[in-house]
């Protein structure tokens, strides 16, 4: 099928490969000019594990073509995908600014009978912003094109969205039109393992669908985070807590681990934006507002830790940090913890120097050069000349280091693992101080 995607972001770059992966017709288009030059040299700007090879098999097999070029975008497709971004604004709604931009273009562009698909995560009711957008502007030419929206929410994880989208949990469209849900069957039938996986519902449905399903497991956070914070005041280990209630399947082992809060592009702004949906229809969100309200309390609690072992004697303290990125294989840090956490320990006057393996040069582009910031080579090399060490990104290749080297490194020989990572006793015998989260009992 000839497919266009707006917006080659983390959502509409890997969308638009693995569609031309399948031997779809695909053109990515984007405002960004240095985006998309370097698109068509082979250069994906984002880390996402098995993306930048692919995108190039694509491009040189000449299925998958990169443009700014709305106009052939738009000429070339009978599928018109809309991935650009949709942050909060300044209230938590989504802005739907980009959006609505694109069906803008779209309407003042489209020549054919298309169907345009809403991929960007969206408030119930945009879809009929959209058709009303690309109507008006149909109307303003004098224009009686045929077209139909769709919804179809996106739900791949950055750090593992090849496979996300590849070997979807399922695909959810929105729409009551059998042709546009056929079309839609037919664009996607080679990612579709089992038909249960493909689910097709009404427009409003699957809009609140995802933000449902990002409510839910930010939900799942912030309640361990609450767990945690109990442990840790009553004496108990939240690790074994942990291990105790996720062997249950009807609780699951996945996202309950506690942690330093969550970040990223998709949980803080989704929670916030249903929230605002549910203020606007004259609801109380209690249990949404709550999720928000601990993760913020959370965000602070590394830094917490650190100010109950060193007092307020942080001024010219420096301290290694391992890890930037909001969560490991991504080099996203997008409302990630780290940036509250880095915030704290300069206007306490310390000094930090970092080592994420992907995200320091998105750290570089965020906080510029500044004296006390140091980004290090490796996780060894920012331990040099440190007091501490605190982790805030569980990297795989963090998870085993070298204790001793790390007790030599460090002046003050303590840990703060925003992960849990290690094991309290192990650390003890390495003679190394520990401060986990939500581990009463080695505090
Ligand atoms: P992003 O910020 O990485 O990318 C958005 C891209 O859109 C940018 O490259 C920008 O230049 C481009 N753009 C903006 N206006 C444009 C226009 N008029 N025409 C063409 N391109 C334009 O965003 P993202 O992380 O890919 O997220 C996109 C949407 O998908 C958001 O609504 C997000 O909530 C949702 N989503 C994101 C994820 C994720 O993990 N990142 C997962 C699921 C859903």
């Amino acid at each position: 099928m000839r497919v266009s995607i707006f917006g080659t972001g983390y959502v509409g770059l890997v969308t638009g490969t693995c569609l031309a992966e399948v031997g779809h017709e695909v053109i990515c288009v984007d405002i960004d000019q240095a985006k998309v030059d370097g698109l068509k040299r082979g250069e994906v700007s984002i880390f996402e594990p098995g993306l930048a090879p692919m995108v190039r098999a694509n491009h040189d097999a000449g299925r998958l073509h990169f443009t700014t070029d709305p106009v052939r975008a738009i000429a070339h497709a009978e599928v018109v995908f809309i991935a650009v971004g949709t942050p909060p604004d300044e209230d938590g709604s989504a802005d739907l600014q980009y959006v609505l931009a694109v069906a803008r273009t779209i309407g003042q562009h489209l020549n054919q009978p298309t169907l345009v698909v809403d991929k960007s995560t969206v408030p119930v009711g945009t879809a009929d912003k959209v058709r009303a957008t690309i109507a008006d502007e149909l109307a303003r030419r004098g224009a009686g094109i045929d077209f139909t929206v769709v919804s179809n929410p996106e739900f791949l994880k950055e750090g593992d969205a090849v496979n996300d989208f590849m070997r979807p949990d399922r695909i959810i469209i929105g729409t009551d039109d059998a042709e546009a849900s056929e079309k839609m069957r037919r664009l996607y039938a080679p990612f579709v393992r089992s038909r249960e996986r493909f689910v097709v519902m009404d427009v409003r449905s699957a809009e609140l669908t995802k933000y449902a399903a990002n409510a839910m497991l930010a939900t799942k956070i912030s309640f361990m985070n609450e767990i945690a914070t109990i442990a840790e005041r009553v004496g108990a280990d939240v690790e074994m807590v942990r291990q105790g209630i996720g062997s249950d399947p009807r609780i699951g082992w996945q996202f309950i681990y506690p942690g330093a809060g969550y970040g990223g592009s998709c949980f803080p702004k989704d929670v916030q934006a249903l929230a605002r949906t549910a203020h606007q229809h004259g609801l109380q969100p209690r249990l949404l507002d709550a999720v928000e309200a601990v993760n913020e309390r959370q965000k602070e609690h590394l830094f917490e830790l650190v100010q109950r072992h060193y007092g307020d004697t942080l001024a010219g303290k420096t301290f290694a940090l391992w890890g930037l990125a909001f969560k490991p294989n991504t080099d996203d840090m997008r409302a990630a913890p780290s940036r509250r956490l880095l915030e704290q320990l300069w206007a306490a006057g310390a000094q930090v120097r970092a080592f994420d393996p992907e995200a320091s040069s998105e750290a570089q582009r965020i906080f510029g050069e500044r004296s006390d910031l140091v980004l290090c080579d490796s996780e060894y090399d920012a331990l040099e000349g440190a007091d501490a060490l605190i982790l805030i990104t569980e990297w795989k290749q963090f998870r085993s280091p070298d204790f001793g080297r790390i007790a030599g490194a460090l002046t003050d020989s303590v840990i703060f693992d925003g992960r849990n990572l290690y094991d309290p006793d192990e650390l003890e015998e390495a003679g190394i101080a520990y401060y986990g989260i939500g581990r009463g009992r080695s505090l």
